[in-house]
């Protein structure tokens, strides 16, 4: 066994109806003064929050996906001006991480591009609480905040980013749209293979991709076919979350790394773009260790059936599976592209641009 270090900071409110105690919850946290971020969707829901919580002085709902940096200037400039001590982000991924990326920068002297451009940040910083809508990213329970400025994506992996609390409320995910319920449960799927695939990975978050692996494959086509079965959708949230606490030590590994360029050059979502290569990965980084692991996660198949599995799982939601569904592909660039991505270094087996240039050349 390798050694390892786990830490896991965040106090997790979870449950259906959860949200209904959040002035609760903000006491307890001993939060007085708040500022909630939101994507348009999500406007309605914070409205009726902030209700219920005075501690709520204003909402930031201007958040996109793929969400602009300048977005997360605009919510931190409204935190200070309103003295908050605490930025709430409910929504997706998207949503989270503005809020995350918002609270670390209030507080600083530095110009927020400095802080994207050199991952610098102050000591002083607002408290987040992260509130998933989606059951997919995890970052609820990570110190990810994945950023853009104009077409370059980032990810900024950096303690200051870890909510203080997260509060899971599955309610809030049942207006989810069947083809969004179908990306991020991949999304979510591809966390818990990567973190256990990763060179960095360790036995804690091993049992969490474990059963985060089992809990999507029992539950992913029950929501995708059937968005009000709060069971189903309870069993999502709850994969998700264990999937995010899988991969936030050792870090996700070739599918994620391959996400980057899909989603930055031919504009796929990013669950999509995860299970875009996801399939090929599953074959490519089997593993006695990993057969093991799936017989215990329900699958006698193992790895032959993980794959039929996932292609029967995009097929359903209509997710692009091939190079011709991405436009005019140049297959030599993306591999480079894919080679080079940081994260293609936790892959357990080496990555050559030429290994990557074939497993594209296979999806066309
Ligand atoms: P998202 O936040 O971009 O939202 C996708 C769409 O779903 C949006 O249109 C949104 O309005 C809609 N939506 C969200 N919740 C809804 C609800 N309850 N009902 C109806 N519609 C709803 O999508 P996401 O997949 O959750 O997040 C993706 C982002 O998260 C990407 O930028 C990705 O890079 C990032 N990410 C971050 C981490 C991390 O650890 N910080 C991990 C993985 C991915």
């Amino acid at each position: 066994m390798n050694e390892f270090v786990f830490a896991q900071p965040v106090r997790l409110y979870f449950g259906a109806g959860r949200l209904d105690t959040l002035s609760d919850i903000l006491k307890e946290l001993g939060v007085s003064k708040a500022v909630m971020v939101c994507d348009p969707f999500l406007r309605a829901k914070a409205e009726e929050l902030r209700k219920k919580c005075p501690v709520i002085m204003d909402i930031f709902s201007d958040v996109e996906p793929n969400p602009q940096l300048r977005g997360a200037e605009a919510a931190a400039l409204m935190a200070r001006e309103l003295q908050a001590e605490a930025i709430i982000g409910m929504g997706g991924g998207s949503t989270m991480d503005t809020a995350k990326f918002a609270a670390a920068t209030a507080l600083s002297e530095l110009p927020i591009d400095v802080c994207y451009e050199q991952a610098r940040f102050a000591e002083k910083r607002l408290l987040v609480i992260a509130i998933p809508s989606t059951a997919g990213t995890g970052s609820e329970v990570t110190q990810v905040s994945v950023m853009s400025r104009g077409e370059e994506k980032k990810t900024i992996n950096n303690p200051v980013f870890m909510p203080v609390a997260a509060v899971v409320d599955p309610c809030l995910m049942l207006t989810v749209p069947p083809k969004t319920t179908m990306m991020t449960g991949l999304d979510a799927l591809s966390h818990a293979l990567e973190g256990f695939w990763s060179v960095n990975h360790q036995p804690i978050c091993d049992l969490y991709a474990e059963e985060a692996i089992r809990l999507v494959l029992r539950n992913l086509e029950r929501s995708f076919r059937d968005g009000q079965d709060l069971e189903a959708r309870s069993n999502m949230a709850y994969a998700a979350l264990l999937a995010g606490l899988a991969f936030g030590q050792p870090k996700t590994a070739g599918c994620h790394a391959c996400s980057y360029p899909l989603s930055q050059d031919y504009h796929l979502p990013h669950g999509e773009a995860c299970a875009f290569t996801l399939d090929s990965f599953v074959q490519i980084n089997t593993s006695p260790r990993m057969e093991e692991m799936l017989q215990r996660a329900g699958l006698p198949g193992g790895s032959v059936e993980l794959v039929s599995r996932i292609r029967a799982l995009k097929a359903l939601a209509g997710l692009r599976t091939k190079l011709g569904n991405l436009g005019q592909v140049d297959v030599e660039k993306l591999a480079e592209d894919c080679a080079v991505h940081p994260l293609m270094r936790n892959n357990p087996v080496k990555m050559s641009p030429e290994a990557l240039k074939s497993m594209f050349e296979a999806l066309s």
